[in-house]
């Protein structure tokens, strides 16, 4: 398909809105492929880590930005990120990176080169796409655009749920909420592409509403040609 015919749902929202189970429920009905845009950002992290040991100097992560290879993929309904050939897991979700990735995210280079990426993505299809700044900047012009929101304690609550059942929970729900609110607050408060509701988009708070009508509400909202 060309990238002239690609269809996005576009959804932005704050750490633990909801957005991966709904972008993967809806995207699965509708045959949109799944992205997740934060683990880019988490790449970037890991390979900053990696090469430089921290996140302090922007100089130094806009080099590691550029030199970053990533490969992508279609496979079992999502876009799939290969890093010398093969799929990161888990090691992006460790509470180290989760603490340096907002950082890394400010940096404007690693922004653009993320960006570029996504938009790249286009050449798979029809995509649903979750982030921060999908809305915003990376797919602006798209006709189907969400912000999720919720309580800072449903959203501790379920990133604390997430990682217990990946098997990398090692933290109070305490710990989690107070590394969830530190990322959403560089996120929304730094220069480049912040998180923030824009203009148009359809704004679901999903603090008391099921999974199902949540993917509802989305389903609702697309324009009526895009369900088949
Ligand atoms: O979504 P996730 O929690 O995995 O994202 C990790 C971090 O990546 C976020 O806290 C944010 O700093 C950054 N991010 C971003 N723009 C996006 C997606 C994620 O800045 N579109």
């Amino acid at each position: 398909m060309s990238n002239k015919q690609s269809r996005i749902i576009a959804i932005d929202g704050p750490s633990g809105s909801g957005k991966s189970s709904v972008s993967k429920r809806v995207g699965a009905a509708l045959g949109f492929l799944h992205v997740d845009s934060g683990a880019l950002y988490r790449i970037m992290t890991w390979q900053c880590l990696k090469l430089l040991g921290d996140t302090s100097n922007p100089e130094e992560i806009e080099a590691v930005s550029r030199k970053v290879q990533v490969d992508f993929a279609a496979k079992d309904g999502a876009v799939i990120y290969l890093v010398d050939g093969e799929e990161p897991g888990n090691v992006l979700r460790t509470p180290e990176i989760n603490r340096h990735a907002s950082a890394v995210a400010t940096v404007k280079a690693v922004r653009d080169r993320v960006t570029a990426w996504l938009r790249e993505m286009t050449r798979f299809g029809d995509l649903i796409v979750e982030g921060r700044d999908i809305t915003t900047a990376v797919f602006p012009e798209t006709p189907a655009r969400f912000y999720l929101e919720a309580s800072a304690e449903a959203r501790a609550e379920r990133r604390r749920k997430e990682e217990v059942e990946k098997g990398i929970a090692n933290q109070s729900a305490e710990e989690v909420k107070a590394s969830l609110l530190a990322r959403d607050k560089i996120d929304s408060s730094r220069k480049y592409a912040p998180l923030k509701k824009a203009d148009g988009v359809t704004v679901i708070d999903s603090t008391y509403l099921t999974l199902d009508q949540v993917v509802q509400t989305v389903m609702d909202a697309l324009p009526a040609e895009w369900k088949r």
